[in-house]
């Protein structure tokens, strides 16, 4: 991935390169997003299932005679509203549209770091439509980042990106001068870094 270029230097091939790096921390930043939406779904869709199984056990206890009927109905009734809160959380908050949303840009972040990083390979004999490989793929690289954009990336986010880049490549973060040695942001540190979350 983002093949390190050798010889003269040529801003179409850093350029590439730096643009490779990017695409692999923005979609990082996807994936995560991609994770966290998918794990919300799958807690509602098993309390949509809890639920009305749990009560069904618990009606057939309470027929076997074992008494528990009346103060489980309470019980219920709290978890329902719970769901039905956190089921109308989820359709405000297009759980389903950013889990979405997220799993597309996350592809599209990685297809065009693995199209640069292609490109950036081809250093010691380019191709003779360089240019028009190079320009085309700008193109593509801007309209995403603008997309991307519009999903609203955090503070947080931008720096778990970087950190996925770093880790990737084994690099020493500019700033503290650490090569991270996990991809998720540690919990506790003496001193976070701002650029990579600390070591
Ligand atoms: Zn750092």
């Amino acid at each position: 991935m983002c093949a390190t270029t050798t010889g003269p230097p040529d801003q179409r091939f850093i350029e590439c390169r730096n643009r490779c790096t990017y695409a692999i921390a923005t979609a990082a930043i996807f994936q995560n997003r991609a994770r966290k939406y998918t794990k919300y779904l799958q807690r509602l869709t098993f309390l949509g299932l809890a639920l009305p199984a749990s009560i069904g056990g618990v009606v057939a206890a309470d027929l076997a005679g074992g008494g528990t009927l009346k103060e489980f109905i309470w019980i219920a009734g709290f978890v329902g509203v719970v769901q039905l809160i956190v089921t109308l959380w989820s359709a405000v908050a297009d759980w389903p549209g950013k889990l979405e949303s997220s799993l597309s840009a996350s592809g599209e972040n990685s297809r065009l770091a693995d199209e640069f990083d292609a490109l950036a390979k081809t250093f010691n004999n380019p191709p003779l439509n360089f240019d028009i490989l190079f320009e085309k793929l700008k193109a593509q690289d801007g309209a995403q980042n603008i997309a991307d954009k519009r999903q609203l990336i955090t503070k947080e986010e931008e720096i778990y990106g970087h950190r996925a880049a770093l880790y990737q490549f084994r690099i020493a973060c500019a700033v503290c001068k650490n090569v991270p040695n996990s991809r998720e942001i540690p919990g506790t540190v003496t001193t976070r870094c701002e650029t990579c979350g600390g070591n």
